[in-house]
């Protein structure tokens, strides 16, 4: 992300010193794999660098959060399975973190109602 220059005019690239202008990307990818469309942004007209503000910014990282809990928030029934719950993993997410039968995970508590499954 380019450095933040700013005057009258408006906002500067910072590797031509050409003016930015303000335009829809048709889909920027602001965290890999995850990819938002018509995302407001600065673009220089010479090199095509790309430019946000951090209220641009912000709003993309909400949009990612937004999508991540719409995209791979599922709702799953607890089973049992011998003496432990079993949650299923629904293939989608699986498939978006890799994760594959054999895989080492571990489980991590997160507050009182939640937890955290990372590959180790
Ligand atoms: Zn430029």
């Amino acid at each position: 992300m380019a450095k933040l220059k700013e005057n009258v005019e408006g906002i500067l690239c910072a590797k031509c010193d050409k003016e930015m202008r303000l335009v829809s990307i048709p889909q920027y990818e602001f965290e890999e794999g995850l990819p938002l469309h018509h995302v407001q942004g600065y673009k220089c007209q010479t090199c095509a660098q790309l430019f946000f503000t951090e209220e641009q910014a912000k709003e993309m990282e909400m949009r990612t959060d937004e999508l991540k809990e719409y995209a791979f928030g599922f709702q799953r029934k607890v089973t049992i399975s011998g003496r432990s719950l079993v949650v299923g993993i629904p293939a989608e997410l699986a498939e978006h973190i890799h994760l594959k039968p054999g895989t080492p995970v571990k489980i991590l508590p997160i507050s009182n109602d939640g937890f955290l499954v990372r590959k180790v």
